[in-house]
């Protein structure tokens, strides 16, 4: 029976990619339920599946068994009712800004009205009144990110899945994101996958954060931070922070694989 308020429920989900003689084993009989407007974080090291298991929701990877549902709904090919937003930004360099945001409303005819007030509300979301006009080559790599971050909310997708979206950022623009983030998702809540090698990041922004273990992926530990709402870095320096981030560093120290490895 599907609880109300659920939005995804991933049940026994295995992928294998096969390349000649070689079979790896990416994702092994992962189970997970997501609840509508929750952010969940999925963390783990380089390799250990996290892309993999974005792009089965988004429908891009056909899994090799197991299910997994949107709204009851089996996913089985990618569909608007879920967005991605990339590492690489997805802004097309010919439309400005205002242009990008509503790019997934003119592609489905929506009326020049709402496609404005879209724009508008989303334009000011992120912050981007000021440069709703520039083109993206003006645009700074945080303020790209904006526009991403605002496009994939303006489509109105049930979900969002996010795929490392900051990994490309100085520690500064990242920090800064993760505050508008957070403060976004605070605004216009949403169901939110995203996928992070960034303990801090999984931890600051997550309701949930799932640690996937590597080699095959499999779910090794489930944490809620359960920090206060309306936060920001310092949250950081807080005890609980602080002792969260040293029991995942320690988990992640377990697997014996190189934890900074970078995004991938
Ligand atoms: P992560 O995003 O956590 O770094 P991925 O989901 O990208 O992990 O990859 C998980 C594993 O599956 C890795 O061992 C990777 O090499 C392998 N893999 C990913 N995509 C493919 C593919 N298209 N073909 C073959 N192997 C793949
Ligand atoms: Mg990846």
């Amino acid at each position: 029976m599907r609880e109300p308020g659920t939005e995804i429920e991933i049940q026994d989900l295995s992928v294998r990619y096969d390349e000649g003689d070689q079979t790896v084993l990416a994702l092994d009989r992962i189970s997970l339920t997501v609840r509508r407007n929750e952010f969940v974080c999925v963390m783990g090291p380089s390799g250990c599946g996290k892309t993999t298991l974005l792009y089965v929701i988004a429908g891009i990877v056909r899994p090799s068994s197991g299910t997994v549902l949107v709204e009851g709904e089996p996913v089985d090919r990618p569909g608007p009712d879920r967005a991605v937003v990339f590492q690489e930004d997805a802004v097309f360099p010919w439309m400005t800004v205002e242009q990008n945001i509503g790019y997934s409303l003119r592609m489905r005819g929506r009326p020049k009205d709402e496609i404005r007030a879209v724009v508008d509300r989303h334009v000011e979301l992120v912050g981007l009144q000021e440069f709703r006009r520039a083109w993206p080559r003006q645009l700074s790599g945080g303020m790209k990110k904006r526009v991403d971050l605002a496009r994939g909310y303006a489509a109105n997708p049930k979900v969002l899945l996010m795929d490392e979206p900051f990994g490309a950022l100085d520690i500064e623009t990242k920090e800064r994101l993760q505050e508008e983030l957070h403060s976004l998702w605070l605004v216009a809540p949403r169901t939110i996958v995203f996928i992070t090698h960034d303990l801090e990041e999984a931890l600051f922004l997550g309701d949930r954060v799932i640690l996937l273990s590597p080699r095959p992926g499999r779910i090794a530990e489930t944490y809620v931070p359960d920090l206060d709402q309306q936060r920001d870095m310092s949250i950081k320096g807080s005890a609980r922070f602080v002792a969260l981030s040293t029991e995942l560093r320690g988990k992640l120290k377990s697997f014996n694989v190189d934890v900074d490895a970078g995004a991938s």
